[in-house]
């Protein structure tokens, strides 16, 4: 019996695979995804599964899942081949400043990759701790959080093509990011097709060499992050306690992975921030906040609206869910196949955020998107803006 997608999902939902790989070398990757691309069948490609809404009836192709690991110290710090736990010179002394390029295995899991930057004294993603998931997708929606992304500090990526049938290597500037966004997501969204053209196999980060973990390091660029850390906003604080802090905040909002904790049970924010014409927010209510987002390509001027602002004030407090309804034929255990009046308890709104649907430990991927489409669908009717989803959504939509 092949794997259930919702044994490595962090909503913990989802059907089984028809066919299951565990690729635990680069080569095995590309082995994998060569035998599936050439037999014509569907493939998935899976990291931690954090941004993942895989349909109840699973995945009627090949699952490939990445998790092969390892960080190398490529640039900088006397670089030295797959020694990660021999990296203690990255940090510290009079080459403090100094660039130093880390590259990290696809399957390698974020916040650990994040955790060792910071123990090592290298500075650059410490306000992208606790993002779950594989650092092999970080660069497919441009991860981001707290005023970082990963935009800021990619250099290039190594990764399958699946269209030139051969390993390459893409310079940040080729994979056009933007806000959770990148062609490698693109190459999924414009096609309609459950894997990107691109498997990446790792990525290069450029961080910088801090004189210890204890040190200051990068400006903090979020307002709630500095009052966290009684900084600021545009100044430093110490590395570790960046990374502390954001942990901290991360959890309180439900947005840290805690297997006790069903509002962690989520592909984190469901929705993107939604960006608008700035018109719009003379339509909204006062104190909607809004933020400049350069002009689109005829001029017109832009703001990025708050999702979970939009979403509370169209009535969907912390918590929201829906009543059951008698179940109807065709779903997994008779549950309901098309959506609707589903959810009866079993998915809701997180009680920590207005921008996380989760599964409150018996939901199917239909009650979350219920709950997902009740609220889009409110805040369409209340606003008369659009909310898009930021995970992938593979064999059902919104
Ligand atoms: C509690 C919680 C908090 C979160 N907070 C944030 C946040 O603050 N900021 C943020 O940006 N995101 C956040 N997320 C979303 C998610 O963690 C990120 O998008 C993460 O990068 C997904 O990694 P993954 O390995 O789990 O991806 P998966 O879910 O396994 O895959 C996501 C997509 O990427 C593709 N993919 C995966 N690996 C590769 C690869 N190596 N090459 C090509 N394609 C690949 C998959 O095919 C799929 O389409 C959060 C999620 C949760 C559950």
């Amino acid at each position: 019996m092949s794997e259930r997608l919702a044994e490595h999902t962090t909503t913990r939902v989802g059907g089984p695979a028809r066919a299951w790989v565990t690729a635990r070398t680069e080569s095995e990757a590309i082995e994998a995804v060569r035998a599936a691309d050439a037999a014509g069948e569907p493939l998935f490609v899976l990291g931690g599964g954090s941004n993942t809404l895989m349909a109840d009836a699973g995945f009627p192709g090949t699952v490939v899942r990445l998790a092969f690991e390892g960080i190398e110290v490529r640039e900088g710090a006397e670089a030295r081949e797959g020694d990660a736990d021999d990296q203690d010179s990255a940090a510290g002394g009079d080459r403090a400043g100094e660039a130093v390029v880390v590259r990290v295995a696809a399957g390698h899991p974020w916040d650990d990759a994040v955790a060792w930057t910071v123990e090592h004294g290298l500075v650059g993603i410490e306000a992208l701790s606790g993002i779950p998931g594989s650092a092999g997708a970080t660069p497919v929606q441009n991860v981001g959080a707290y005023g970082a992304d990963v935009s800021q500090v990619l250099v290039s990526l190594r990764a399958w093509d699946r269209e030139a049938g051969q390993v390459v290597e893409l310079g940040a500037e080729e994979l056009e990011f933007g806000y959770r966004d990148s062609i490698i997501k693109r190459s999924m969204l414009e096609t309609g097709a459950p894997s990107p053209r691109w498997i990446v196999l790792s990525i290069d980060v450029r961080l910088r060499r801090a004189s210890g973990a204890a040190e200051p390091t990068a400006p903090v660029r979020y307002g709630q992050l500095a009052s966290a850390l009684d900084v600021a906003e545009g100044t430093h604080a110490p590395l570790a306690v960046v990374r502390r802090e954001v942990l901290a905040l991360r959890a309180a909002k439900g947005m840290v992975s805690d297997p006790q904790d069903p509002d962690t049970w989520s592909t984190g924010s469901y929705f993107t921030n939604p960006i608008v014409p700035a018109a719009v927010r003379a339509s909204l209510p006062e104190g909607a906040p809004a933020f400049a987002a350069g002009r689109a390509a005829d001029g017109t001027e832009l703001v990025k609206l708050s999702a979970a602002w939009l979403i509370d004030h169209a009535g969907f407090a912390k918590g929201f869910g829906l009543p059951d309804v008698a179940p109807r034929e065709g779903g997994p255990d008779g549950r309901g196949a098309d959506g609707a009046g589903l959810a009866g308890g079993r998915a809701s709104v997180s009680t920590k955020h207005t921008l996380a649907m989760t599964n409150r430990g018996d939901a199917s991927t239909e009650d979350v998107l219920m709950i997902a489409r009740t609220v889009r669908d409110g805040v369409k009717a209340r606003f008369g803006v659009d909310l898009h989803p930021e995970p992938m959504i593979i064999g059902t939509s919104l």
